[in-house]
C-alpha cells in the first residue's frame, strides 16, 4: 500500500472536502427550509430558525431558480424514471391512545373524533335548524388549477344510526351475555382523510391591526377537513345543483371557458327556508374543488365585531383570496343586513351586487320527499350489523309531509327507526337477569302506521316563510 506523505495528505484533503460538502449540504438544506417557510408565510418559525442558528441563515440566500419544492419535484421525477412510481415521502404517525382529549383545539365545524371511552354516547338527535335562512356561498377562487380529483371519497353513512352487537362470550362479561352498543356515526368520515394545510396568518399582510384581529377571528372558522359531501348525497335540488356547478365548479375546472364577459360570478346567494340543503350544496362545492372552506355564521361575527358590515365583508374576501381557492359559506347573512328594517330578507345593496347569482332553495316537492324517505328508510337498511326493514307507503307519506324540510324528514325517519331500537333496549333491560343468551336481537319492521304516529308528534320546523322567500325571489332572483 502506498504510504507516502503525498498520498496520506491527499486522502486527508479528500476526507476534508467530503466533510465540507456534507456540512454545506446541511446548511443549504436549512437555508432552503428558511426560504420555504418565509414563502409560505411561516415567518415566526423562520425567524426562530434563524435565531437558533445564531443568525447565520440570513447571511445566505438561495440561488435563482432553486427552491425546496423544485428539489423535491426533481427527486420525485428521478424516482419515477427509476422505479416507475412516485416515492412515498411521508406517512401518518400512529396516534397514541389518550383519554385526555385533543391536544389541539377543535376548529368549529371540524371533524370530531370518537370519544375515548368504553361507553359510547347515545345517538344525538339534531334539533331542527331554527336559525337564519339565507346563506352566501361565495367563491373567492382565484383561477388556481384544481388538483386531479381522482381520489374516491368514501360515502357517508346513509343513516346516522347503526346498531352493532357485541357478543362478549369470552372477554369480560359473563358467557352468553349480549350487549348492544349504539353508536352515532353521523358525520363520521373515513379515517385517514386528508386535512387541509393552512397558511399561517402571519403572512397575511396589508391590513391594519384592527383588520388583523378580525382576520384571526375568521381564521378560526375555517373548516380543515374535507366535508366529504358528494352531489349524489343531495336529494333533489337539480336546478340549484346545476347553477352551483355552473357558477363555481366549472370556472375552476375549465378557466379557459370563463374569460371576458364570461368571467366567473363573484358570489352566489342560496336562500330559502332552513334545513333544505344549502349547507350541503356548499359542502359539495368544497369537496369537489378542494377549496378552503370558510364556514361562518354572520350573526356570531357581527356580535364579535360590532362594526360595520362593509369592513367585515372586505376582510373576509381578502382572507379568502389569501387562502385561495376558497369557498366562503356565510350563514345567516340577514343578521348582517338588518340595519334597514325588520324584513329578514332585506339585503344590503352592496352585498346584493357581490352576490350576482341568487338561487332559491325551496322546501322539497313530493318527488324529493319520497326520495328522501326511501333514502333514509329503504325497505332494507343494512348499514349496521342489524337489518332495519321498512314497509312503507312512500308515496302516501311523501304526500303527508307537505311543508317539511329535508332536515325535518331526516329527523322523522330517524325517530321512526329509533322507536324500533328502543324496543330492543326495553327487551334487554327486562332480560338482564334472565337467560339472555337465548335472546335474539332483532329490530321490528317500521310500518306506515309507525311513521304516521311519529309524524303526528313532529311538526315541520319552518312555517309561513316559504311565501316570503318566493316573494323575494320574484323581486331579486338571478339564476
Ligand atoms: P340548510 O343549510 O339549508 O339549513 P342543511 O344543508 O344544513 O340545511 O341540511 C340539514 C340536514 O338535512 C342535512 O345535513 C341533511 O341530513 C338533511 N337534508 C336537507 N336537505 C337535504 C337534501 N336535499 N338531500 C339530502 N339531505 C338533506
Amino acid at each position: 500500500m502506498d504510504h507516502s506523505y503525498n498520498s496520506i495528505k491527499l486522502a486527508h484533503q479528500a476526507r476534508e472536502a467530503d466533510e465540507l460538502r456534507i456540512e454545506m449540504r446541511k446548511r443549504s438544506l436549512l437555508i432552503l427550509i428558511y426560504q420555504h417557510l418565509m414563502r409560505q408565510g411561516f415567518t415566526a418559525t423562520a425567524v426562530a430558525l434563524d435565531q437558533e442558528m445564531n443568525g447565520s441563515v440570513k447571511k445566505f440566500e438561495v440561488c435563482e431558480n432553486i427552491d425546496l419544492e423544485m428539489v423535491l419535484l426533481e427527486y420525485e421525477s428521478y424516482h419515477y424514471v427509476k422505479f416507475q412510481k412516485y416515492p412515498k415521502l411521508i406517512k401518518k404517525v400512529a396516534e397514541p391512545v389518550s383519554c385526555q382529549g385533543e391536544s389541539r383545539p377543535l376548529k368549529s365545524g371540524g371533524k370530531k373524533r370518537a370519544a375515548c371511552s368504553a361507553v359510547k354516547p347515545l345517538p344525538k338527535v339534531q334539533p331542527p335548524n331554527l336559525g337564519g335562512d339565507s346563506k352566501v356561498n361565495a367563491s373567492a377562487a382565484s383561477a388556481a388549477p384544481m388538483r386531479a380529483n381522482g381520489e374516491s371519497l368514501s360515502c357517508p353513512p346513509d343513516f346516522s344510526l347503526s346498531v352493532y352487537p357485541i357478543i362478549s362470550a369470552q372477554a369480560g362479561g359473563a358467557p352468553g351475555t349480549k350487549k348492544v352498543q349504539v353508536t352515532d356515526i353521523a358525520g363520521g368520515e373515513g379515517d385517514g382523510e386528508e386535512e387541509r394545510l393552512l397558511k399561517p396568518l402571519s403572512g397575511f399582510s396589508g391590513m391594519s391591526g384592527e383588520m388583523k384581529e378580525l382576520a384571526a377571528v375568521i381564521n378560526k372558522d375555517i373548516y380543515l377537513h374535507n366535508p366529504n359531501v358528494r352531489w349524489e348525497d343531495i336529494i333533489g335540488l337539480e336546478d340549484a345543483k346545476r347553477l352551483v356547478k355552473e357558477s363555481i365548479i366549472y370556472p375552476i375546472k375549465y378557466p379557459q371557458l370563463f374569460t371576458g364577459l364570461l368571467s366567473p360570478w363573484k358570489g352566489l346567494l342560496l336562500f330559502g327556508p332552513p334545513g333544505t340543503g344549502k349547507t350541503l350544496l356548499a359542502k359539495a362545492v368544497a369537496t369537489e374543488c378542494k377549496t378552503t372552506f370558510f364556514n361562518i355564521s354572520a350573526s356570531s361575527l357581527v356580535s364579535k365585531w360590532r362594526g360595520d358590515s362593509e369592513k367585515l365583508v372586505r376582510v373576509l374576501f381578502e382572507l379568502a383570496r389569501y387562502h385561495a381557492p376558497s369557498t366562503i359559506f356565510l350563514d345567516e347573512v340577514d343578521s348582517m343586513m338588518g340595519q334597514r328594517g325588520s324584513n329578514v330578507l332585506e339585503l344590503d345593496q352592496g352585498m346584493l351586487r357581490r352576490l350576482e347569482k341568487r338561487i332559491l332553495v325551496s322546501l322539497p316537492p313530493p318527488s324529493a320527499r319520497e326520495a328522501m324517505i326511501t333514502h333514509w328508510l329503504p325497505p332494507v337498511n343494512s348499514t349496521g350489523e342489524f337489518q332495519l326493514k321498512a314497509e312503507l307507503d312512500y308515496q302516501l307519506l311523501a304526500k303527508e309531509m307537505k311543508g317539511y324540510s329535508g332536515s325535518d324528514i331526516r329527523l322523522v325517519c330517524k325517530e321512526a327507526a329509533m322507536r324500533q331500537v328502543r324496543k330492543v333496549f326495553e327487551a334487554l333491560e327486562s332480560n338482564q337477569n334472565g337467560d339472555a343468551g337465548t335472546l335474539t336481537v332483532q329490530l321490528e319492521t317500521v310500518t306506515t302506521q309507525d311513521f304516521l304516529e311519529v309524524l303526528a308528534h313532529t311538526k315541520p320546523s319552518v312555517r309561513d316563510v316559504m311565501e316570503k322567500h318566493t316573494a323575494w325571489e320574484k323581486d331579486f332572483k338571478s339564476v
